[in-house]
């Protein structure tokens, strides 16, 4: 991770760009967030910067000795901290026993948050924990000389999971650090640290992405237009996790009103051919996604009839739904959308009771062939 990589937060980069330039480093930094904003990578961006030996004006090089250790995110002098579900029975204890799973996950994203640890790690319910062992770990690996860096890394992600024994022990560590050692803490929940660890660590406070740098970024990275971008910008609140998850379920959207339309177009041309390709497509998806479709198709079926009376303040629909019930909308009147309704209910209550999704669907488009004619 690099600091070009993380969305705005220019004061805090500019920041953390002259400690290193200055080699005013403060032993112990806490970079508080409340997710989605950037804290971790700007944290690690921070490491690789401090041990760059080829430093640019606003990033590190990415060629140098340590920025290729950095990459794998395997170098000798970085060690990482993170909450884990310990594996008694595996020997699995420790934040090393998982290491190999966290370099892959940090390989993958900039952005992150617990919930996509936990399910990169099939954690089921368990509750993750830095436990009591791990802090033996820390007073191990930090007795050692260092390897080679200037400055030794112990990054060490939501301390706000710390086992209590455990972060006694850290904050020992971070009264009397050894020499050349930085110790970043990147917390979502702050003051569940203790007390003495805030006081004597340098605090960070990493806010929400802007709006309009959000906006910006979905433009350039996605391609958004102005109008979505800003949609979307609004809806996540600066988070960019959230950001992404509407617009994921942007395309799930697309991808249903797609679905919606040859359905309706097939049971109206009395296409049967077509009919059974849309139902084979729909039974290949989750049951879960095929409830979601169902339900959509509800929304969709209520937003046509109200559309009809041109009332734009009463429809909730985006600009290709619109499109769409231009010449739809006329199909959905009062002779059939309380049984258009009930169809799609009975569709979606039968995929619930498992009945089989090739019928459910087929059947459906058999019933929707006499009630859009109505
Ligand atoms: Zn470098």
């Amino acid at each position: 991770m690099y600091f070009k990589d993380i969305i705005g937060q220019e004061e805090i980069k500019e920041r953390l760009i002259e400690s290193a330039r200055n080699e005013v480093v403060p032993h112990a930094q806490l970079f508080c967030e409340t997710g989605g904003g950037g804290a971790f990578p700007l944290a690690l961006a921070y490491a690789r910067y401090l041990n760059c030996t080829n430093r640019g004006e606003t990033d590190a090089c990415g060629h140098c000795p340590s920025c290729l250790k950095f990459n794998l995110f395997a170098h000798p002098d970085l060690h990482f901290v993170f909450p884990i579900v310990a594996k008694k029975e595996k020997k699995k204890e420790v934040c090393d026993d998982y290491l190999a799973e966290w370099r892959s996950f940090l390989n993958d994203r900039v952005y992150f948050n617990l919930d996509n640890w936990l399910e990169y790690l099939d954690a089921g319910n368990s509750q993750p924990l830095i436990y009591s062992k791990e802090s033996d770990e820390i007073a191990r690996k930090l007795s050692f000389r260092i390897y080679e860096a200037d400055y030794r890394i112990l990054l060490i992600w939501l301390p706000e999971k710390f086992h209590s024994t455990c972060a006694n022990k850290l904050l020992k560590i971070i009264e009397e650090p050894p020499q050349h050692t930085v110790i970043l803490l990147i917390s979502e929940q702050p003051d569940l640290i203790l007390g003495t660890i805030q006081s004597r660590s340098q605090r960070i406070n990493v806010r929400p992405i802007a709006e309009e740098v959000m906006q910006a970024a979905m433009i350039e990275r996605y391609g958004l237009s102005p109008d979505d971008a800003l949609h979307v910008a609004h809806l996540s609140g600066g988070n960019y996790l959230k950001a992404m998850e509407a617009i994921s379920l942007g395309e799930e959207k697309e991808y249903f009103l797609k679905l919606f339309k040859s359905m309706m177009r097939n049971s109206w041309a009395r296409n049967v051919k077509g009919m059974k390709a849309t139902a084979d497509e729909l039974a290949s998806l989750g049951r879960e996604r095929q409830k979601n479709f169902l339900a959509y198709c509800q929304h969709l079926i209520r937003e046509n009839f109200v559309y009809r009376f041109q009332a734009p303040e009463l429809n909730y629909m985006n600009a290709g739904e619109v499109g769409f019930s231009v010449k739809f909308s006329p199909f959905v009147n009062e002779r059939n959308i309380v049984e258009l309704m009930e169809e799609l209910a009975k569709a979606e209550l039968h995929i619930t009771q498992n009945v089989n999704a090739k019928m459910v669907f087929f059947d459906l488009s058999l019933q929707l062939t006499v009630l859009i004619k109505k």
